[in-house]
């Protein structure tokens, strides 16, 4: 009976990616826009590292497609993110919120500014940190005093929290910022999964007073490595910029720098890329909500699973699709997860929690319920631009 809800599954899959090729990746990128003819640019005027008309254009052309003022292209999501955590005020032995359920370099951004993660639960609607839970806890966990919010327990300073966009789902970002306000706290958006997600109309990004994007080789878009920080604060954007460019004063042939800047502006050649992917991306949104569409369909006649749906407050990339199994179905995730990479389908689970990490272990955090049901009862499913789902 049970095995016979893991074949359903596999079927259901097979429907959907029937006419594929014989091994179907989880994400690939698509290259069928400007990338060849800019690239070549890049090489032909000898512009290919940090400097070069791609960078500026890139960065505003992001402005523009996300609504935010300031933008400042990085080598990739995760010093977007250092940097975001660094220009907010996060500094050595602070504490930073943070779900358990996100991908390990949330978690290790924090640890590169000396801070420490402090990790909550995720709510099952969004898949993002759940905001009821969080105020209920903030209540019993923290002080306020001189207008900092202090971990009872640790005594450290809790100087920032750091919502992350499941699989490009928004997390509920209203109530997240009321919270804020009223503890303190200031946000960094992890939105390196959400390019083209919009969160009340709005594009993901603009809540945070700094937030990170990525443009990693299995993101919607691509640079091959790269990243960006979207800001609406013109101090942080010009400090962004500073830093990133190894703290270099301007001037026409002197080096002079005034603190200890990073190496982290990104290449002309990734930009051009990202120019040429930024063309294209209302296409690539349009598809993936038609394969979701398509999966939603198909899954409708099976018992005991569901298609992740967006929140009613968003509208989501659908970056990678989810698989969510019935309580009673929990048992099955491997065997689904087994049958269907056997096939060459490649499905995946959720992160392993950052608690249960070996170097995150310690860290202080609430009790996480629901991230711990959902790591048993989430599957990733193939969700590239290229499977449009009408086979
Ligand atoms: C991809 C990703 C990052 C990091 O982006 P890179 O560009 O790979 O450094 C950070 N956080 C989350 C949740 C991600 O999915």
């Amino acid at each position: 009976m049970n095995n016979s809800i893991a074949q359903s599954v596999v079927q259901t899959l097979e429907k959907v990616l029937s006419k594929e090729k014989d091994s179907i990746a989880l994400h690939e990128p698509v290259f069928n826009g400007n990338e060849w003819q800019y690239l070549k640019d890049c090489l032909d005027s000898g512009w290919v590292s940090t400097a070069g008309k791609y960078v500026d254009v890139f960065e505003s052309k992001l402005a523009e497609f996300t609504g935010a003022k300031y933008t400042i292209a990085v080598i990739n999501g995760t010093a977007a993110l250092q940097l975001c955590l660094k220009l907010v005020g996060v500094g050595a032995d602070d504490e930073v919120l943070m779900p358990a359920l996100t991908f390990v370099a949330t978690a290790n951004a924090v640890t590169y500014c000396g801070a420490i993660p402090h990790f909550v639960d995720s709510e099952e609607s969004t898949l993002g940190i759940c905001p009821e839970k969080l105020e209920d806890y903030l209540c019993e966990t923290v002080e306020i005093k001189h207008n900092e919010c202090f971990n009872k327990k640790t005594g450290r300073r809790i100087k920032a929290i750091v919502p992350m966009h499941t699989f490009g789902h928004p997390a509920d970002l209203d109530p997240l910022s009321q919270i804020c306000k009223r503890f303190f706290i200031t946000m960094v958006e992890d939105a390196t999964e959400s390019m083209g997600s919009y969160y009340k109309g709005v594009h993901t990004g603009n809540w945070g007073k700094a937030s990170a994007l990525s443009f990693n080789g299995n993101k919607v878009m691509t640079t091959g490595g790269g990243g960006a920080i979207l800001t609406n604060n013109e101090y942080i954007a010009k400090k962004a910029r500073h830093l990133s460019t190894t703290a270099r004063l301007s001037h026409k042939w002197e080096y002079d720098h005034d603190c200890v800047g990073y190496n982290y502006r990104l290449p002309n050649i990734n930009a051009s890329l990202g120019c040429a992917q930024l063309e294209q991306l209302p296409e690539f949104l349009n598809k993936k909500r038609t394969l979701v569409d398509r999966y939603r369909d198909v899954f409708e006649d099976v018992d005991g699973v569901s298609v992740f749906t967006e929140p009613d407050f968003a509208r989501s990339n659908y970056w990678l699709n989810v698989l969510l199994l019935n309580e009673e179905n929990i048992v099955l995730r491997d065997e689904i997860l087994e049958q269907t990479n056997r096939q060459g389908i490649m499905t995946r689970p959720v992160w392993k929690l950052m608690h249960r990490l070996s170097m995150y272990k310690n860290c202080p955090r609430m009790e996480l319920h629901v991230a711990e049901n959902l790591e048993k009862r989430l599957i990733n499913i193939p969700s590239s631009v290229v499977l449009n789902g009408h086979n």
